[in-house]
């Protein structure tokens, strides 16, 4: 007899070993943490002497599920903003939420939360990707777990980096310290292409070769993405991060949705495993990947969660579902991504997209024992039929529920046993979720409160308090003005011809003031577009004071540039009404009596009104020069030939100082 640690037997064990073989009465050995044996229940009880022997009852043992893509402390943060577009989603409400929460404890807790979630639904092992990865990793152990953890590095500052090189460089002291663990697997995660460079993509790639560790990175996600490399690099991504050297290491690339025949031939060649996210790519509307396209090419296709915020759950037992219909559906073929190819998705798939096929994804001699027993003699699983035994991977993927797991087993450590969580006490851990959450509310609440700082949220605004002298002026026939303009006998500084479309933004507090969109097309002599320039303004509301002819207003503004379209904008600040005002306006910078002013001659498009307005504009930042340049425009007037003319303050008070009624 041969000793063992633990003998299971009375399993159905579904061993997804090369041969698929199936044990409807079988038995399975653990010593060391390592599989002894699996096999015939008669055989192994003969076998084997050892120290716990668990009777099964008859459940179905397969090896423990692989989510091969997850952001695990974003647990904290799961519907936290849901049912949004993924720019407003992630670049309006997660990334300044995490810059203002995300810290070691915060990434404990998540973690601890997620490895319950995951543990409960039958997942052994998973792959990260996110901030204070030694905490996650400290966090996994701790539990029990097994992980390919991934320290995030971005082209950006980010909640535990200051800059890309000290991202970088806590990459190199987290793989360092975690190499050779039993089971950690730490790995470098440049975040996507679109938030490294080419230099990020190299260095990380030349950390993950020196430690001969994975690279997790987002590739291709959405068709936006894909589009702006065609345009920018005039190729798709896969290649691009070719010829960067990025499949010189083990790479898992994360979604792979919107990639070509040529494309999954190189991630083929490359042996890159491939992470395919089906809930999180329908929840956000990214697409659908070439799933059978890929599984037929050969390549290491795992199935994963991504992150609890946008998914809004960490089940395997929900992504298999998901996974075999979507592709059916996708395909219009409903023999695509069968029942059993499925499970190998979530398990030895999955473990050599991670790169540790060497160690986990079936039952056999020689690997881990990772591990997990359902319960299927369920209502909802029930009956099942005898004459097809490939009928139990139908069971498993498509009538089993995740809440069916019973026991898990992980590194020879039994992690769930009966439906008890052994290493991790959740009464607590959900209590502190609660804290959090409510702080996080909080947060939004007050940000949510103030046009300000949600612009400020989304990165960028400079403030400017500002003093501006304004007269407008109502012309039949701007042709005098111009003449004298271009006769040369005004000092002109500078002169353009643009079209400007102003979006503003209003708000029911109108102390909130007034958010301008505003894009101009500049146009050359032509009339051919030369540039074209978005800027974000928040204008406050304007403090007047009248002149003889003109007004001084003082207020603040905040501009940005406008990185983000009209429709991001207008999601994310949900204004309460909006308006347009477009126009074509020649401008010429003049300088008179040693001040400079801007002369305007504005046609409106939008709304359309007859006839020309003349506009006289000096900003300036202190009162004072304001006050003198009020003092010369009736000067300048003059000097235009409009002396006497009359203002159109009264004729259209709000259109002039840029809202219509
Ligand atoms: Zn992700």
């Amino acid at each position: 007899m041969t000793r063992a640690d633990t003998l299971l037997t009375n399993a159905y064990v579904v061993t997804m070993d090369d041969d698929f073989r199936l044990f409807p009465d079988g038995a399975l050995a653990v010593r060391d943490g390592e599989i002894l044996a699996v096999g015939r229940g008669e055989d192994l009880a003969r076998e084997f002497e050892a120290d716990e022997t668990v009777d099964c009852g008859g459940k179905v043992l397969i090896p423990g599920l692989i989510n091969a893509h997850t952001h695990a402390p974003m647990t904290l943060l799961r519907g936290l903003a849901d049912d949004r577009r993924l720019d407003v989603w992630l670049l309006g409400y997660m990334m300044p939420v995490e810059r203002e929460f995300v810290t070691p404890e915060f990434c404990r807790l998540g973690t601890l939360l997620a490895c319950a979630e995951m543990i409960r639904g039958g997942t052994t092992c998973f792959a990260d990707m996110y901030y204070f990865e030694d905490t996650v990793a400290e966090a996994v152990a701790e539990v029990g777990m097994r992980g390919v953890l991934g320290q995030t590095v971005l082209k950006f500052p980010s909640p535990d980096a200051e800059s890309y090189e000290d991202s970088l460089a806590a990459a190199r002291e987290f793989i360092y310290r975690w190499r050779g663990h039993k089971l950690i697997v730490p790995s470098v995660a440049p975040h996507a292409p679109y938030t490294c460079t080419a230099e990020i993509l190299r260095d990380c790639t030349d950390l993950a070769v020196e430690f001969d560790v994975p690279l997790h990175i987002h590739i291709s996600e959405t068709a936006q993405e894909v589009e702006e490399w065609r345009k920018t690099y005039d190729m798709p991504v896969i290649p691009w991060v070719k010829k960067q050297g990025l499949f010189e290491a083990k790479v898992l690339a994360a979604h792979c949705v919107h990639i070509d025949e040529g494309e999954i031939h190189t991630l083929q060649h490359a042996g890159a495993g491939v992470s395919h996210n089906p809930s999180s790519n329908l929840k956000i509307a990214s697409g659908f990947a070439p799933v059978r396209q890929m599984l037929n090419e050969g390549i290491h296709l795992g199935l994963g969660t991504d992150g609890p915020a946008s998914n809004n759950d960490l089940d395997m037992f929900e992504e298999m579902r998901l996974a075999s219909f979507e592709a059916k559906a996708v395909s219009g073929d409903p023999t695509a991504v069968p029942a059993r190819e499925t499970l190998s998705m979530a398990t030895r798939l999955g473990a050599k997209a991670l790169h540790i096929d060497h160690l986990v994804g079936s039952l056999e001699t020689g690997k881990r024992a990772d591990l997990t027993l359902i319960d299927l003699a369920t209502v909802h699983a029930s009956p099942h039929f005898e004459y097809d035994p490939q009928g139990i991977y139908s069971r498993l993927v498509y009538a089993a529920k995740s809440s069916d797991v019973t026991d898990v087993m992980v590194d020879g450590s039994w992690l769930l046993k009966a439906g008890e969580l052994q290493t991790i006490e959740t009464d607590s851990l959900l209590s502190q979720a609660k804290e959090y959450a409510q702080e996080i509310s909080d947060f939004i609440v007050e940000r949510e409160d103030s046009v300000v700082s949600k612009l400020v949220a989304i990165g960028g605004a400079e403030q400017e308090e500002s003093y501006e002298v304004q007269v407008k002026i109502r012309l039949a026939d701007p042709s005098p003005v111009v003449e004298i303009l271009d006769s040369g006998s005004m000092q002109v500084m500078r002169s353009v011809h643009y079209r400007e479309y102003d979006t503003y933004f209003t708000f029911e507090d109108p102390q909130q003031g007034r958010l301008r969109y505003r894009e101009d097309e500049f146009v050359d002599k032509a009339g051919e577009v030369y540039n074209v320039r978005y800027r974000l303004t928040l204008i406050g509301p304007a403090a007047e004071r009248e002149f003889a002819q003109s007004v001084l207003l003082s207020r603040s503004r905040f501009i940005a540039p406008a990185t983000h379209s009209e429709r991001f904008y207008r999601e994310y600040f949900a204004p309460a009404d909006e308006f347009n005002i477009h126009k074509d306006r020649l401008r010429w910078l003049v300088n008179f009596l040693d001040e400079e002013f801007f002369i305007n001659i504005d046609q409106l498009l939008t709304p359309q009104i007859d006839g020309h307005f003349l506009e006289i504009k000096a900003r300036t930042w202190s009162r004072r020069d304001a006050e003198e340049k009020a003092e010369k425009i009736l000067d300048l007037l003059e000097a235009l030939g409009l002396e006497g003319a009359e203002e159109v303050k009264q004729e259209y008070p709000d259109l002039v100082y840029e809202a219509p009624a």
